[in-house]
């Protein structure tokens, strides 16, 4: 507990800095994007259009980097909408159907009570999901092609509690991940911010709900997003 409250407060402080300096950035990294087109026709005369790429997709993940850091910096008080658990699934699988399709792997999803209910942010949950699929897909991806990759998601109802499980069939996690998982800028990806999972465990306690995980290496992960259920028709 005391270790959320410090998570809490490092991405907050994270936030602020943010709002702070990206704009400061933005504008250089926005003109160096500028004449380095610019330069385009030089660098193919001299045989080096190679390089300008790099330097343009190394400036765009930059600013996807800054904008994930303003993401976390959003007021965390939700603006709550009552939907049913069925359909927002159903939007979200939809925006990542085609990068999983390319990526080759399934995607399936079993609502077990198609009236469950929960009074959330739409935006903040969708992007919580949007998080454990490309979590997911991105585990797949890197156990190569030893099997099909999949992904089950799963909602039912559990108490007060609808439970959305995600579980993937990837490359699982070694303790010593699963022990810093929620941790702000904790990343075991080439390209990753380790911001997806801090941000999605705030924005999760802040509806009143928990995050749960049970993985095993090689194996895969499953992901259990409890969210406080609102009284829905039975
Ligand atoms: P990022 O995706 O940028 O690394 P996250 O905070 O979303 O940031 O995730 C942190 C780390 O947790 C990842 O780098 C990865 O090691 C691990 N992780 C998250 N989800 C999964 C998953 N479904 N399977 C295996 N590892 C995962």
């Amino acid at each position: 507990i005391e270790q959320t409250a410090f998570q809490n407060d490092k991405l907050a402080m994270l936030g602020k800095i943010a709002a702070a300096i990206a704009h400061e950035i933005r504008n250089p990294l926005t003109s160096i994007r500028g004449f380095i087109q610019l330069l385009n026709p030089f660098l193919i005369e001299i045989g080096k259009q190679e390089y300008g790429r790099i330097i343009i997709s190394e400036i765009d993940r930059a600013n996807d980097i800054i904008y994930e850091f303003l993401n976390s910096s959003k007021p965390s008080a939700p603006m709550k909408q009552a939907v049913l658990v069925g359909l927002l699934l159903k939007e979200t699988i939809l925006l990542s159907e085609s990068e999983a399709h390319m990526k080759g792997c399934e995607l399936q999803c079993e609502v077990f009570d198609p009236y469950l209910m929960i009074a959330i942010d739409v935006k903040q949950v969708k992007q919580v999901f949007l998080n454990m699929l490309k979590n997911a897909m991105d585990a797949i991806s890197e156990v190569g092609n030893r099997r099909k990759g999949r992904i089950d998601i799963t909602a039912r109802r559990e108490g007060a509690y609808a439970v959305i499980s995600f579980r993937d069939n990837g490359k699982g996690m070694e303790r010593s991940t699963l022990a810093r998982l929620f941790d702000p800028f904790f990343t075991t990806k080439e390209a990753g911010t380790g911001l997806g999972l801090s941000v999605s465990y705030r924005i999760i306690t802040n509806h009143g709900g928990m995050i749960h995980v049970e993985s095993q290496v090689n194996e895969g992960t499953e992901f259990l997003i409890y969210l406080p259920c609102t009284e829905g028709k039975e």
